[in-house]
């Protein structure tokens, strides 16, 4: 096989056969393809796309270019939970220990923030002492003992995915279908979980802009999932404003532990149920509404958050700053961002508002950068949201108040003003299941 006529191939619109894709993984994984070569190919993807069966062979060799996990060893259910993306998504951190509390095991490996989109895996490295990079016999462990354990993905896990979403990251090449899909459920198979709900984001903070595109994708992910022989269903969701409140790591371990305790806000209580629900319907536990009750029933009684508090002591991390978040450390500085005019927020440039966490030290720039972990920000009005001149609209927090300047002048341009009342973007837009779409 030569990467060049491979290149050319698909440049040309043509299909790849099933030697090409998994000589392209092989090759790419070895270092005998370059990152030039497999840049081109990734264009040429990005332009011309992939058929199913191209797509089920791009992610099967993901899947196969290393360790499979085998979680037969822990007895019972495992599911599975996976964002496509997005801002003050922090759902895992509520919906993981719900679902543990009611019974059925979660078994999570996750990832790191990159850009503008923030990651479990900082989260909770927000939780001092908290350990992510437990081996397979500790990680198995902490799920039987306590119903759930979140780690990092393990080293040897799609190293193709690893390889080419760093390439990706860099060569404009996010945005595809056949690519985002192939990249999630590589390493969700790879992880070994019987059951996988997708979140799938939509809007100006996703990687999809459409619900249209966020559905195709749901559709293909669903496809790959049943075919693997893993109970899968997606559900679409908004991402065209933040969720909840708070964006940055400790300041989201934060928010997810109001929820747990009843007191989040409202889209982010409802996002969690819902993703909660269906994660419990495909274990078995009943249908979806059965499954929503169930699921508010551990958030009343508390054994939700109690999970959560099992799992950070065996992680074993810092429980008392669970107990009480006001332990966690501050930021040294906040900047607050008032309006300066009425109106009401029309539109949150929402990858705007990412970016602006990011710059206070929250995020990554590059893969190699060091994150603040009690930076961020606090949102206080929302698209949809009339505000009064002088209104706080967020607090931003970082420890150099240099960094002030340039991320409230990004905050700032990603809200857009109007004088008309605007209506809001609903949460949930989709259920993709191997039934079909159901349109909400
Ligand atoms: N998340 C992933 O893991 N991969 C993508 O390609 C996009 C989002």
């Amino acid at each position: 096989m030569r990467m060049y006529d491979v290149i050319a191939k698909k440049r040309d619109g043509h299909e790849l056969t099933s030697e090409e894709i998994y000589g392209f993984i092989e090759g790419y994984v070895d270092g005998s393809i370059p990152d030039y070569q497999a840049s081109a190919l990734l264009m040429a993807i990005f332009f011309n796309g992939m058929n199913e069966r191209e797509i089920l062979d791009l992610t099967t060799a993901m899947m196969k270019s290393g360790d499979q996990v085998d979680l037969s060893p822990i007895e019972g259910i495992k599911v599975d939970k996976h964002s496509t993306g997005g801002v003050g998504d922090k759902t895992s951190l509520i919906v993981a220990p719900i679902v543990a509390a009611c019974g059925v095991k979660v078994a999570k490996m996750s990832g790191r923030g990159l850009g503008h989109t923030g990651g479990t895996v900082d989260k909770l490295e927000s939780i001092p002492g908290f350990r992510t990079d437990l081996n397979e016999e500790e990680f198995f462990d902490v799920v039987r003992k306590t119903g759930i354990s979140v780690i990092g993905q393990s080293g040897n896990l799609t190293p193709a995915d690893k390889k080419l979403y760093a390439l990706r990251d860099v060569t404009a090449t996010v945005e595809s279908i056949p690519l985002i899909a192939s990249s999630i459920m590589s390493k969700k198979l790879a992880a070994g979980s019987d059951c996988i709900v997708l979140d799938v984001k939509t809007g100006s903070g996703a990687f999809m802009k459409t619900v249209e595109s966020s559905v195709k994708l749901a559709e293909t992910m669903v496809k790959l999932g049943e075919n693997a022989g893993r109970r899968t269903c997606a559900l679409i969701t908004d991402m065209d404003v933040p969720l909840g409140k708070n964006i940055g790591n400790s300041l989201e371990v934060i928010e997810a532990v109001d929820t747990l305790k009843g007191k989040g806000p409202e889209d982010l209580t409802h996002e969690a149920l819902y993703l909660a629900a269906n994660m419990l319907e495909l274990a078995g536990k009943g249908d979806e509404d059965t499954c929503m009750k169930l699921a508010q029933s551990v958030i009343d009684d508390l054994s939700a958050l109690n999970c959560l508090k099992e799992m950070v002591k065996a992680q074993p991390g810092d429980v008392s700053v669970i107990e009480d978040t006001d332990n966690f450390i501050k930021a040294k500085y906040s900047y607050e961002v008032k309006a300066d005019r009425a109106g009401y927020i029309a539109h949150m440039d929402t990858e705007g508002c990412g970016i602006a966490s990011m710059m206070l030290g929250a995020g990554r720039e590059t893969l190699d950068s060091k994150i603040d972990m009690a930076a961020g920000i606090i949102i206080e009005k929302k698209t949809g949201d009339r505000v009064e001149k002088g209104d706080l609209l967020a607090t931003l927090y970082a420890d150099d108040e240099k960094l002030f300047d340039k991320a409230v002048q990004k905050y700032k341009e990603s809200l857009i003003m109007s004088d008309e009342a605007v209506k809001r973007n609903p949460l949930l837009y989709a259920k993709v299941s191997r039934d079909g779409i159901k349109y909400f």
